[in-house]
């Protein structure tokens, strides 16, 4: 097959109108044109993600990252997104990215990351309609099937999610009961009112700053309301995601495209001391 049909069934499972609005997911490089034969899967498309890519001969990298998050008037190699993009577009490899459709999007990052977790019926905090029938929508808010305390669930969330350095934090009661849990796959602190109106027991999310998470807890506290937040890295609430998308993914292409996930870990930190 080529790129761009490879392009037209990523944007069938991820469709793109379900971005939010200051996103730009999609085809970032490359040519629609060219020959589709090896597609690889990673979280960020750094520098040494790209080399892997173009030494594995690949014609397109699917990243939840986009490569630029903001405008941008110069691309020199010196730059490291422009490395990256040099890198990739030597070796013939196009770029897609998936980044809030994703999120968004049923067999997304957030239902990946619900299977994780155990939870049922989980359904979307804030909705963005159906998409062939299922759910869609950022964020997901569904039941344990067995209750446990907070800090069982810390506990089972660093079993079940891929590990970083910085392990789980949790804020609140570690003896409060849980069965309903709200998650948000990447970083979550704009999102603690839509938690709080959801009426779960804990949300779990990450990169949650000092001073959001200090007002939340105090807030929480305030309304005479118990709920507790799980705090896990960003790189392990969002792989989850590889799980579905190479199963989806050989689904859609049924043997067309060679499929590999380059297990690189692009969490940022090497070391934690506590
Ligand atoms: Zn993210």
């Amino acid at each position: 097959m080529k790129v761009k049909d490879a392009v037209k069934g990523l944007e069938e499972m991820y469709p793109l109108d379900l971005r939010e609005e200051w996103d730009h997911p999609g085809l970032a490089l490359g040519n629609l044109e060219g020959e589709c034969k090896k597609i690889c899967f990673a979280l960020d498309p750094t520098i040494e993600v790209a080399k892997e890519a173009a030494e594995w001969g690949a014609d397109l990298l699917v990243t939840h990252h986009p490569l630029f998050f903001r405008a941008v008037h110069l691309l020199p190699s010196t730059d490291p997104h422009g490395r990256a993009a040099s890198i990739l577009l030597r070796a013939g490899c196009a770029l897609w990215v998936g980044h809030t459709n994703v999120d968004a999007a049923p067999r997304g990052t957030n239902e990946a990351l619900c299977a994780r977790l155990g939870l049922l019926e989980a359904l979307p905090i804030e909705s963005k309609g159906l998409v062939g029938g299922a759910p869609a929508g950022l964020g997901r808010v569904g039941e344990l099937e067995h209750e446990m305390n907070l800090e069982e669930f810390a506990k089972m969330s660093l079993e079940e999610l891929p590990k970083t350095v910085q392990g789980v934090k949790l804020a609140g009661d570690p003896k409060m009961r849980v069965k309903r849990v709200a998650v948000m796959s990447g970083a979550g602190d704009g999102f603690f009112e839509q938690a709080l109106e959801s009426e779960a027991d804990v949300f779990l999310t990450s990169d949650l700053r000092h001073h959001p998470a200090l007002d939340f807890m105090q807030r929480l506290e305030a309304l005479g309301r118990k709920m507790g937040l799980v705090d896990v890295s960003h790189f392990s609430s969002e792989s989850p995601w590889f799980d579905f998308a190479l199963e989806d993914a050989e689904k859609k292409f049924e043997g067309r495209a060679q499929l590999r996930l380059l297990e690189r870990n692009t969490d940022p930190w090497a070391e934690a001391f506590i």
